[in-house]
């Protein structure tokens, strides 16, 4: 099978409570195209950049089987940047700057051999570039999922709103699902979001681990216990990059799968938070992968016996 992921492929500068790291790649797309590329040999990008972003990323992700060809460099312009700081929590953060730079008047370009993909993940970033995406695609895929997150809430509510009338499943925080909705409820949020276009709703908690619903069903997985957590960016991303590189090499688009998906993408998003930036997503090992998986199921297997 095979998936195209649109996103940001950014600059980060973070401020966690273990400390502080400046100008490190970051971006949605960079960190779901390495976590789809565990599971997933026909991962494609859509995506832009300026000058200033290194070409050894771009190879690297090349290596991994992850092409490139959809991603844009703008010359003589700066890539997106993002800067946050997390909360002694580890689990909310603040966003301290977001340059839009190259993504302000991004037309993305959807490549022919990327324009008739089985999976199509729309990573955060502007909602009228993930509807021209859409748009751009040969047939539909068989699964569209988006990502998004409050900025874009803020700045372009009604764009969103059109883009989440075409896709499958939306993946968003706790606190954006209250933002969308306007209920606090997470069970009433996710009636609303659900009745605004997906078929299924993901409610990421960070260390407090993930709903998924649909019109019928209710699914939580929890987010593994971890001694260390050095930086929390990129592990919704990272989840999500996960989720969809499962479905992908399973070719399974039921809601068992997506349980099965969301563990996957739990596994992932564990390691990713292990170390500042991408650095420990891309030194993972299958071997490691189905380690953490196991330790996932260890961690809710219980057998209760009702009479
Ligand atoms: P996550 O921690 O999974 O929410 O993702 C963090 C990544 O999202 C960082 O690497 C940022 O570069 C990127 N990011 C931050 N703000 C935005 C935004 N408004 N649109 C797209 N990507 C963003």
């Amino acid at each position: 099978m095979s998936t195209l992921v649109v996103g940001t492929m950014a600059f980060d500068s973070l401020e966690t409570p273990f400390g502080k790291a400046e100008r490190i790649i970051g971006g949605s797309a960079t960190y779901i195209g390495l976590a789809a590329s565990n599971f997933s040999n026909d991962v494609h990008l859509v995506s832009v950049v300026g000058d200033d972003f290194p070409q050894e990323q771009l190879e690297d992700l090349t290596r991994r089987g992850v092409s490139s060809e959809g991603v844009e460099r703008k010359k003589g312009e700066k890539s997106f940047f993002w800067s946050g700081k997390y909360h002694n929590d580890m689990n909310t953060r603040d966003t301290l700057d977001t340059q839009l730079n190259v993504l302000e008047d991004f037309q993305p370009k959807v490549p022919d051999s990327a324009s008739e993909v089985d999976f199509l993940m729309l990573g955060n970033l502007t909602p009228s570039v993930q509807m021209d995406v859409i748009l751009q695609m040969k047939t539909r895929p068989k699964l569209i999922l988006l990502d998004t997150m409050n900025f874009w809430m803020d700045v372009a509510l009604d764009e969103l709103h059109e883009v989440l009338k075409e896709i499958d499943v939306l993946t968003i925080n706790d606190e954006e699902a209250r933002q969308l909705s306007g209920e606090f409820s997470l069970l009433k949020a996710a009636r609303k979001i659900l009745s605004m276009g997906p078929n299924v709703l993901i409610i990421k908690k960070g260390e407090h681990g993930a709903l998924m619903f649909n019109e019928k069903e209710a699914f939580f997985a929890p987010a593994l216990p971890l001694e260390e957590v050095f930086d929390p960016t990129g592990a919704g991303d990272t989840f999500a990059g996960g989720l969809v590189g499962h479905l992908d090499a399973t070719n399974d688009i039921s809601f068992d799968n997506m349980k099965r998906g969301i563990i996957y993408g739990s596994a992932l998003a564990s390691f990713c938070v292990e170390k500042f930036g991408t650095e420990r997503v891309e030194e993972l090992t299958r071997p490691e992968i189905e380690n953490r998986v196991r330790q996932f199921i260890d961690l809710t297997q219980v057998e209760i016996n009702l009479d």
